[in-house]
Protein backbone atom coordinates (compact mmCIF):
# COMPACT_ATOMS: atom_id res chain seq x y z
CA UNK A 1 0.00 0.00 0.00
CA UNK A 2 2.83 2.28 0.99
CA UNK A 3 4.61 1.66 -2.30
CA UNK A 4 1.44 2.23 -4.35
CA UNK A 5 0.76 5.59 -2.84
CA UNK A 6 4.47 6.72 -3.18
CA UNK A 7 3.96 5.82 -6.41
CA UNK A 8 0.77 7.87 -7.59
CA UNK A 9 2.41 10.39 -5.75
CA UNK A 10 5.34 10.22 -7.89
CA UNK A 11 2.99 10.22 -11.09
CA UNK A 12 0.94 13.20 -9.99
CA UNK A 13 4.40 15.07 -9.57
CA UNK A 14 5.39 14.08 -13.18
CA UNK A 15 1.88 15.21 -14.50
CA UNK A 16 2.11 18.61 -13.03
CA UNK A 17 5.91 19.01 -13.36
CA UNK A 18 4.59 19.85 -17.30
CA UNK A 19 2.50 22.48 -16.26
CA UNK A 20 5.37 25.48 -15.16
CA UNK A 21 8.23 24.11 -16.89
CA UNK A 22 8.49 25.94 -19.84
CA UNK A 23 7.66 29.24 -20.30
CA UNK A 24 6.89 30.63 -24.09
CA UNK A 25 7.79 34.25 -24.26
CA UNK A 26 6.19 36.83 -26.14
CA UNK A 27 7.72 38.31 -29.84
CA UNK A 28 9.97 40.99 -30.35
CA UNK A 29 8.62 44.17 -31.47
CA UNK A 30 6.98 43.53 -35.13
CA UNK A 31 8.00 45.48 -37.87
CA UNK A 32 8.67 44.42 -41.75
CA UNK A 33 9.97 46.48 -44.30
CA UNK A 34 8.91 45.49 -48.46
CA UNK A 35 10.13 47.70 -51.12
CA UNK A 36 7.55 49.23 -53.22
CA UNK A 37 9.29 50.96 -56.65
CA UNK A 38 11.11 53.84 -54.66
CA UNK A 39 9.28 53.32 -51.51
CA UNK A 40 10.12 51.48 -48.64
CA UNK A 41 6.58 50.31 -46.70
CA UNK A 42 7.05 48.96 -43.17
CA UNK A 43 4.05 47.21 -41.58
CA UNK A 44 4.26 47.81 -37.61
CA UNK A 45 2.25 45.47 -35.22
CA UNK A 46 0.38 47.06 -32.72
CA UNK A 47 -0.90 44.31 -30.62
CA UNK A 48 -2.75 41.24 -31.39
CA UNK A 49 -6.81 41.50 -29.82
CA UNK A 50 -8.79 38.26 -29.85
CA UNK A 51 -11.52 38.04 -32.28
CA UNK A 52 -14.80 36.14 -31.51
CA UNK A 53 -15.71 35.44 -35.41
CA UNK A 54 -18.42 32.81 -34.84
CA UNK A 55 -20.25 35.70 -32.66
CA UNK A 56 -19.34 39.25 -34.71
CA UNK A 57 -19.17 37.51 -37.95
CA UNK A 58 -22.75 38.19 -39.95
CA UNK A 59 -24.42 37.27 -43.17
CA UNK A 60 -22.67 33.36 -42.58
CA UNK A 61 -23.69 31.03 -40.05
CA UNK A 62 -21.47 29.96 -37.33
CA UNK A 63 -21.40 26.23 -38.48
CA UNK A 64 -19.75 27.63 -41.55
CA UNK A 65 -17.38 29.79 -39.90
CA UNK A 66 -16.12 27.33 -37.33
CA UNK A 67 -15.94 24.93 -40.15
CA UNK A 68 -13.38 27.69 -42.60
CA UNK A 69 -12.20 28.61 -39.56
CA UNK A 70 -11.09 24.73 -38.45
CA UNK A 71 -9.72 24.18 -42.12
CA UNK A 72 -6.90 26.87 -41.50
CA UNK A 73 -6.15 25.37 -37.66
CA UNK A 74 -7.95 28.10 -36.21
CA UNK A 75 -10.64 28.27 -33.66
CA UNK A 76 -12.93 31.18 -32.59
CA UNK A 77 -11.87 33.40 -30.93
CA UNK A 78 -8.90 34.72 -33.25
CA UNK A 79 -5.85 36.48 -32.67
CA UNK A 80 -6.45 39.57 -35.12
CA UNK A 81 -3.46 41.60 -35.50
CA UNK A 82 -3.60 45.16 -35.67
CA UNK A 83 -1.20 46.48 -38.40
CA UNK A 84 -0.12 50.11 -39.06
CA UNK A 85 2.03 50.79 -42.39
CA UNK A 86 4.57 53.29 -42.65
CA UNK A 87 5.03 54.60 -46.48
CA UNK A 88 8.64 56.34 -46.55
CA UNK A 89 8.98 58.43 -50.02
CA UNK A 90 12.04 60.37 -51.03
CA UNK A 91 10.64 63.88 -49.39
CA UNK A 92 7.73 62.20 -46.79
CA UNK A 93 7.31 59.98 -43.99
CA UNK A 94 3.25 58.71 -43.86
CA UNK A 95 1.75 56.27 -41.39
CA UNK A 96 -1.21 54.85 -42.28
CA UNK A 97 -3.37 53.94 -39.45
CA UNK A 98 -1.67 54.22 -36.04
CA UNK A 99 -3.21 51.13 -33.93
CA UNK A 100 -5.38 51.21 -31.08
CA UNK A 101 -2.36 53.14 -28.13
CA UNK A 102 -3.80 52.76 -24.74
CA UNK A 103 -7.41 52.17 -25.86
CA UNK A 104 -6.96 47.99 -26.04
CA UNK A 105 -5.77 47.95 -22.44
CA UNK A 106 -3.17 45.55 -22.75
CA UNK A 107 -3.47 44.20 -26.52
CA UNK A 108 -2.15 46.93 -28.10
CA UNK A 109 0.22 50.00 -27.52
CA UNK A 110 3.16 48.33 -29.00
CA UNK A 111 3.52 50.75 -32.41
CA UNK A 112 6.03 52.72 -31.03
CA UNK A 113 8.49 50.23 -29.71
CA UNK A 114 8.30 48.96 -33.24
CA UNK A 115 8.55 52.58 -34.97
CA UNK A 116 11.80 53.05 -33.07
CA UNK A 117 13.24 49.37 -33.44
CA UNK A 118 12.37 49.90 -37.30
CA UNK A 119 14.97 52.64 -36.98
CA UNK A 120 12.29 55.48 -36.82
CA UNK A 121 11.29 58.32 -34.26
CA UNK A 122 7.42 59.30 -33.80
CA UNK A 123 8.90 63.16 -34.06
CA UNK A 124 10.05 62.11 -37.74
CA UNK A 125 6.02 61.17 -39.15
CA UNK A 126 5.51 63.87 -41.38
CA UNK A 127 1.86 62.45 -42.41
CA UNK A 128 -0.89 60.44 -40.66
CA UNK A 129 -3.46 59.03 -43.47
CA UNK A 130 -6.18 57.71 -41.47
CA UNK A 131 -8.47 54.57 -43.04
CA UNK A 132 -11.36 55.62 -40.99
CA UNK A 133 -12.10 56.51 -37.12
CA UNK A 134 -12.27 53.44 -34.82
CA UNK A 135 -10.44 53.28 -31.69
CA UNK A 136 -7.72 50.75 -33.24
CA UNK A 137 -6.94 52.57 -35.57
CA UNK A 138 -6.59 56.34 -33.95
CA UNK A 139 -5.81 55.45 -30.40
CA UNK A 140 -2.04 55.17 -31.55
CA UNK A 141 -2.30 58.79 -32.13
CA UNK A 142 -1.92 60.16 -28.66
CA UNK A 143 0.53 59.39 -25.35
CA UNK A 144 -0.59 60.28 -22.52
CA UNK A 145 -3.00 63.00 -23.64
CA UNK A 146 -0.26 64.88 -26.05
CA UNK A 147 0.46 64.05 -29.77
CA UNK A 148 2.56 61.07 -30.06
CA UNK A 149 3.51 62.59 -33.86
CA UNK A 150 3.81 66.26 -33.07
CA UNK A 151 4.68 66.98 -36.67
CA UNK A 152 2.32 65.16 -38.71
CA UNK A 153 -0.88 66.45 -40.54
CA UNK A 154 -3.53 63.64 -40.37
CA UNK A 155 -5.55 63.68 -43.18
CA UNK A 156 -9.61 61.89 -42.78
CA UNK A 157 -12.31 61.88 -44.44
CA UNK A 158 -14.35 64.43 -44.02
CA UNK A 159 -17.96 62.27 -43.57
CA UNK A 160 -16.05 60.45 -40.98
CA UNK A 161 -15.04 63.34 -39.53
CA UNK A 162 -18.28 64.95 -39.47
CA UNK A 163 -19.52 61.16 -37.95
CA UNK A 164 -17.52 59.90 -35.30
CA UNK A 165 -16.75 63.86 -34.11
CA UNK A 166 -20.24 64.16 -33.19
CA UNK A 167 -21.64 62.79 -30.26
CA UNK A 168 -25.16 63.36 -31.68
CA UNK A 169 -24.71 60.77 -33.93
CA UNK A 170 -24.43 58.20 -31.43
CA UNK A 171 -27.91 57.46 -31.61
CA UNK A 172 -27.73 56.08 -34.67
CA UNK A 173 -25.12 53.07 -34.70
CA UNK A 174 -25.28 49.67 -32.69
CA UNK A 175 -24.25 49.58 -29.06
CA UNK A 176 -21.17 47.60 -29.71
CA UNK A 177 -19.80 51.04 -31.59
CA UNK A 178 -20.68 53.25 -29.00
CA UNK A 179 -17.26 53.49 -27.52
CA UNK A 180 -15.87 54.92 -31.04
CA UNK A 181 -17.08 58.14 -30.62
CA UNK A 182 -14.75 59.15 -27.72
CA UNK A 183 -12.12 57.26 -29.15
CA UNK A 184 -12.05 59.31 -31.87
CA UNK A 185 -12.53 62.59 -30.02
CA UNK A 186 -10.26 62.06 -27.35
CA UNK A 187 -7.59 60.54 -30.13
CA UNK A 188 -7.76 63.87 -31.88
CA UNK A 189 -8.61 66.69 -30.17
CA UNK A 190 -4.67 67.76 -29.59
CA UNK A 191 -4.33 67.57 -33.26
CA UNK A 192 -7.07 69.27 -34.22
CA UNK A 193 -6.45 71.78 -31.25
CA UNK A 194 -2.98 72.71 -33.25
CA UNK A 195 -5.24 72.76 -36.33
CA UNK A 196 -3.26 69.63 -37.20
CA UNK A 197 -6.33 67.45 -38.97
CA UNK A 198 -7.18 68.12 -42.91
CA UNK A 199 -10.30 66.66 -43.81
CA UNK A 200 -11.14 65.40 -47.58
CA UNK A 201 -14.07 64.31 -49.57
CA UNK A 202 -14.78 61.65 -52.37
CA UNK A 203 -11.53 59.81 -54.46
CA UNK A 204 -8.48 62.46 -54.34
CA UNK A 205 -4.59 62.64 -53.92
CA UNK A 206 -4.05 63.38 -50.32
CA UNK A 207 -0.30 63.23 -50.68
CA UNK A 208 1.48 62.95 -54.18
CA UNK A 209 1.53 59.10 -54.44
CA UNK A 210 -0.99 58.56 -52.25
CA UNK A 211 -4.59 58.07 -53.59
CA UNK A 212 -8.03 57.94 -51.27
CA UNK A 213 -10.80 55.99 -52.33
CA UNK A 214 -13.87 55.98 -50.84
CA UNK A 215 -15.39 52.36 -49.23
CA UNK A 216 -17.95 53.37 -46.99
CA UNK A 217 -19.68 50.56 -45.63
CA UNK A 218 -17.14 49.86 -42.18
CA UNK A 219 -17.88 53.44 -41.29
CA UNK A 220 -19.37 56.30 -43.06
CA UNK A 221 -16.12 57.75 -44.47
CA UNK A 222 -13.90 54.35 -44.63
CA UNK A 223 -11.35 55.32 -47.22
CA UNK A 224 -8.41 53.29 -48.81
CA UNK A 225 -5.50 54.21 -50.23
CA UNK A 226 -3.78 53.37 -53.03
CA UNK A 227 -0.30 53.66 -52.98
CA UNK A 228 1.94 53.98 -56.14
CA UNK A 229 5.42 53.85 -56.60
CA UNK A 230 6.30 54.34 -60.30
CA UNK A 231 4.89 51.11 -61.69
CA UNK A 232 4.20 49.61 -58.39
CA UNK A 233 1.19 50.21 -56.57
CA UNK A 234 -0.03 48.71 -52.81
CA UNK A 235 -3.55 49.04 -51.38
CA UNK A 236 -4.02 49.71 -47.99
CA UNK A 237 -7.72 48.48 -47.32
CA UNK A 238 -8.27 49.32 -43.78
CA UNK A 239 -10.80 47.48 -41.92
CA UNK A 240 -12.15 45.84 -45.56
CA UNK A 241 -11.52 42.05 -44.33
CA UNK A 242 -11.48 41.35 -40.42
CA UNK A 243 -11.17 37.57 -40.40
CA UNK A 244 -9.11 36.56 -43.68
CA UNK A 245 -9.82 32.54 -43.64
CA UNK A 246 -13.55 33.74 -43.20
CA UNK A 247 -14.46 36.48 -45.37
CA UNK A 248 -12.24 36.41 -48.74
CA UNK A 249 -13.96 32.42 -48.86
CA UNK A 250 -17.51 34.44 -47.53
CA UNK A 251 -16.96 37.79 -49.00
CA UNK A 252 -20.65 38.77 -48.39
CA UNK A 253 -19.57 37.77 -44.27
CA UNK A 254 -19.92 41.41 -42.54
CA UNK A 255 -18.88 42.21 -38.77
CA UNK A 256 -21.50 43.85 -36.44
CA UNK A 257 -18.36 46.67 -36.22
CA UNK A 258 -19.56 48.02 -39.96
CA UNK A 259 -21.73 50.80 -39.80
CA UNK A 260 -23.94 49.51 -43.30
CA UNK A 261 -22.98 45.82 -43.45
CA UNK A 262 -24.43 45.81 -46.81
CA UNK A 263 -22.51 48.47 -48.32
CA UNK A 264 -19.42 47.01 -46.34
CA UNK A 265 -19.62 43.61 -48.58
CA UNK A 266 -19.92 45.45 -51.53
CA UNK A 267 -16.49 47.49 -50.92
CA UNK A 268 -15.20 44.33 -50.03
CA UNK A 269 -15.77 42.68 -52.76
CA UNK A 270 -14.63 45.49 -55.14
CA UNK A 271 -11.67 45.39 -52.69
CA UNK A 272 -11.05 41.96 -53.62
CA UNK A 273 -12.03 42.65 -57.51
CA UNK A 274 -9.15 45.09 -57.94
CA UNK A 275 -6.62 43.35 -55.77
CA UNK A 276 -7.10 40.85 -58.00
CA UNK A 277 -7.64 41.93 -61.56
CA UNK A 278 -5.03 44.52 -60.84
CA UNK A 279 -2.21 42.23 -58.81
CA UNK A 280 -1.77 45.08 -55.98
CA UNK A 281 0.29 44.70 -53.16
CA UNK A 282 -2.54 44.73 -50.59
CA UNK A 283 -1.90 46.42 -46.72
CA UNK A 284 -4.23 44.85 -44.36
CA UNK A 285 -5.14 46.14 -40.73
CA UNK A 286 -6.50 43.52 -39.17
CA UNK A 287 -4.63 40.18 -41.36
CA UNK A 288 -1.95 38.44 -39.76
CA UNK A 289 0.73 40.17 -39.29
CA UNK A 290 2.69 41.77 -41.71
CA UNK A 291 -0.73 41.91 -42.87
CA UNK A 292 1.00 42.26 -46.44
CA UNK A 293 0.08 40.14 -49.31
CA UNK A 294 -1.51 39.70 -52.61
CA UNK A 295 -5.22 37.81 -53.03
CA UNK A 296 -5.86 35.00 -55.48
CA UNK A 297 -9.23 34.04 -56.70
CA UNK A 298 -9.93 30.46 -55.83
CA UNK A 299 -12.91 28.72 -57.63
CA UNK A 300 -15.64 29.73 -54.97
CA UNK A 301 -14.18 32.60 -53.50
CA UNK A 302 -10.99 34.53 -52.84
CA UNK A 303 -7.65 33.83 -50.89
CA UNK A 304 -4.97 35.76 -48.97
CA UNK A 305 -1.75 34.82 -50.00
CA UNK A 306 0.79 35.86 -47.56
CA UNK A 307 4.22 37.63 -48.44
CA UNK A 308 7.39 35.95 -49.06
CA UNK A 309 9.39 36.56 -45.64
CA UNK A 310 12.66 38.36 -47.02
CA UNK A 311 15.48 39.45 -44.28
CA UNK A 312 16.80 42.11 -46.75
CA UNK A 313 14.07 43.10 -49.15
ZN1 LIG B 1 -10.12 47.97 -37.19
Amino acid sequence: MKRLCLLLALLVAIGSAGADDVRVGPQGPGFYRLRLGADEVTALLDGTHPFAADELLTHIDRAKVDGLLKADFLASPVQGSINAFLVKTPDRLALIDTGAGPLYAGDGGFLPTALLAAGYRPEDVTDVLLTHLHRDHVGGLIRNGTMLFPNAVVHVNGDDADFWLNPANEGKVQKILLPMFPGAMDSLAPYRKAGRVVTFRGETDVLPGFRAVPAPGHTPGHTWYLVTSGQEHLLAWGDTVHVATVQLAEPNASIRYDYDEAAAAASRKRALEEAVSKGYWVAAAHVSFPGLGHVRRTATGYQWVPVNYTRTP
